[in-house]
């Protein structure tokens, strides 16, 4: 089936009556990788219909530049999206989604300030805002979100809960280079010099006892550090390599349950 997209909310929502079976919805904002495209695998298998959708969500960006600087590759995503198969694509505008200009907005109140929330304040009820949209558009079965935004899917989970949101929402496994750090849009803005020396994140978040030492190898190796926590039996971390920002997370024992959310 060839690649049909929609560039506004209304546009979608008049077509999904004609979406036969269950659907799948994978939110993006573009830059796409394998990791997305595990996710949109795994809807395409378990789902009648797959729709991706493309936005930068500007909510969610405490800092102005990283907004700016974010990778836009619309051309590249294109040809990612017809290749892997998927039906549908939506790429709204913010005035189509915001034309509230932010007014309405979804928070949480205690994890959403942990973690990430500690260091990028409103971060999250940017996502869920956004998230909370998308969703209401895509009237979705299932809804795809990646493990390497843990905190994330948790909330997003949390909010669906608190909401009666019909939506399953599924967590898919975080994909990673051979080296060991987990795709994400952000590695495209890393040089080779920084891209090599990235690898060092995700080993020492594996490889160090404790999360203080964690935070001390990548001090040592010149890493501006964010936070290293452990929570719920996973370590999470974020740091900066240059000016790019890059988490991870990973579970630290592999009988350990979830408390988290
Ligand atoms: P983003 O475009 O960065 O907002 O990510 C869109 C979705 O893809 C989110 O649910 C992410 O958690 C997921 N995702 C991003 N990177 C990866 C990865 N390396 N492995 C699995 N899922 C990912």
């Amino acid at each position: 089936m060839p690649l049909r997209t929609f560039e506004t909310a209304a546009a979608w929502r008049t077509f999904r009556p004609q979406v036969v079976g269950t659907l799948g919805v994978v939110p993006t904002m573009g830059a796409l990788h394998a990791g997305h495209v595990s996710l949109m695998e795994r809807s395409l298998d378990d789902n009648d219909a797959t729709l991706v959708t493309i936005f930068v969500n500007p909510t969610q960006f405490d800092n102005p530049n990283d907004l700016a600087g974010y990778p836009d590759r619309m051309v590249e995503d294109l040809e990612v999206l017809r290749n892997v198969g998927v039906p549908y694509l939506l790429t709204p505008t913010y005035d189509d989604l915001y034309a509230d200009d932010f007014r309405y907005r979804v928070s949480e109140q205690a994890f959403s300030r942990e973690l990430c929330g500690a260091h990028r304040p409103g971060h999250f009820d940017g996502v869920l805002t956004v998230v909370m949209k998308l969703l209401n558009i895509a009237q979705a079965t299932r809804a795809y979100f990646g493990e390497k935004d843990f905190q994330q899917l948790t909330l997003v989970r949390g909010m669906t809960e608190a909401f009666f949101i019909p939506t399953e929402i599924v967590p898919c496994p975080t994909i990673r280079e051979t080296d060991g750090l987990a795709l994400s849009s952000r590695n495209f803005k890393l040089d080779a010099e920084d891209r090599a020396r990235a690898t060092a994140f995700p080993k020492a978040l594996r490889e160090s006892p404790t999360a203080d030492e964690a935070r001390a190898v990548l001090e040592a190796q010149g890493f501006r550090v964010d936070y290293v926590e452990d929570r719920g039996g996973r370590r999470f971390g974020a740091v900066y390599v240059g000016d790019v920002r890059l988490i991870d997370n990973m579970q630290l024992n592999a009988s350990a349950d979830n408390p988290l959310s």
